[in-house]
């Protein structure tokens, strides 16, 4: 009986070892270690063995079975830590390769533009008033010496609301929205920049929405030469230290005398080119002195106070700068565009 024990651990062990699935070991366990297996069966028969024999050969049968137990249970842990390490070693994640580039965004040209004119004025004790779009006929065109039936209006044709609303056709109203406020209180400061609608046919250099950056300034003595260096300095800022501008008569309803401003040209030096067309000199801007309507609608008294107004389109100063040869070219939101300009 005791051969007949030590065969069946040996043939158990040996099976145990051979296993290559838990389905195997399970097998081997209910074969040798079940109720119907033969350890159970030898353990049956010992009533035939003598009272001094019996206790050694239950205990020998108790030792074997703790052994094939011990034995199934050490390999049923190593076959689960191979599946575990073979499952890991699938799931590799490669640190080698390159990760995938994240796609970052970059202002559009003409936020750059406006927020680096905005920079250089804020530089120069002005402050940033913004207005509505959607705007009387009152601020958009009467406050500023327009009054109904005058022929200007017919530059400025815009979509209209209501007989008395329109989208704004500049950032002007905000001149006497902001001068209203002071009560005839001076001095006054301020840059307007702003999203302004005209009644136009889209082109390469016409746009029915476009930006504007209005500029005002008023208060006692204020003069045309302020004008002037306030203009220079912004032209050499915005396109180099070596600019010089000038000043050309010019007719705007709102300002008297008034002036169109043009600076020499950055690409050629002034000897003339395709930038320039020839001629030295590129057109930027319109501005002249507060007309004295102007400020007394809006409750300021010409003879104590004087001003300066200008008004330029951001656009315009950024397809020079950067070349851009199409104004629809900041509206399309093409990225190919954007992108472009990751750089500034
Ligand atoms: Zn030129």
């Amino acid at each position: 009986m005791q051969e007949r024990l030590q065969t069946l651990k040996e043939e158990a062990l040996t099976q145990i070892e051979a296993a290559s699935s838990m389905k195997e070991l399970q097998d081997i366990r209910v074969a040798y270690l079940g109720k119907k297996g033969p350890i159970t069966e030898i353990l049956r028969g010992m009533g035939k063995l003598s009272a001094e024999e019996r206790p050694k050969m239950g205990q020998l049968a108790n030792d074997i079975r703790a052994a094939i137990s011990e034995k199934l249970d050490e390999k049923t842990q190593v076959m689960e830590k191979a599946a575990v390490e073979e499952k890991l070693k699938k799931e590799t994640i490669d640190i080698t390769l390159p990760g995938r580039p994240v796609k970052k965004g970059n202002h559009h040209p003409l936020t750059r533009v406006i927020e680096e004119i905005e920079d250089l004025f804020l530089g120069m004790g002005f402050s940033i008033a913004e207005g509505p779009e959607v705007e009387t006929d009152y601020y958009n065109f009467e406050a500023l010496n327009l009054p109904k039936d005058h022929p200007a209006r017919d530059m400025q044709d815009s979509f209209y609301v209501t007989e008395e609303t329109l989208l704004r056709t500049h950032t002007s109203p905000m001149q006497a929205r902001t001068m209203e406020k002071l009560n005839g209180e001076g001095p006054v400061k301020i840059i307007v920049p702003g999203k302004v609608y005209r009644r136009d046919t889209d082109d390469a250099t016409h746009s029915h929405q476009f930006m504007q950056i209005e500029g005002l300034m008023v208060g006692e003595d204020v003069r045309m030469s302020d004008l002037k260096g306030v203009l220079q300095s912004f032209a050499k800022k915005m396109f180099g230290e070596e600019r010089e501008i000038r000043l050309r008569p010019s007719f705007f309803p709102f300002t008297e005398p008034s002036v169109e401003m043009d600076i020499s040209c950055f690409n050629c030096g002034g000897s003339g080119c395709s930038v320039c067309k020839g001629t030295g000199w590129i057109e930027i801007l319109g501005g002249g002195m507060v007309h004295p309507n102007v400020l007394r609608m809006s409750g300021f008294d010409p003879e104590k106070v004087t001003g300066f107004a200008f008004g330029m389109g951001p656009e315009r100063i950024a397809m020079l700068k950067y070349g851009i040869d199409d104004i629809r070219h900041f509206y399309t939101n093409d990225s190919r565009f954007i992108k472009q300009f990751n750089h500034i």
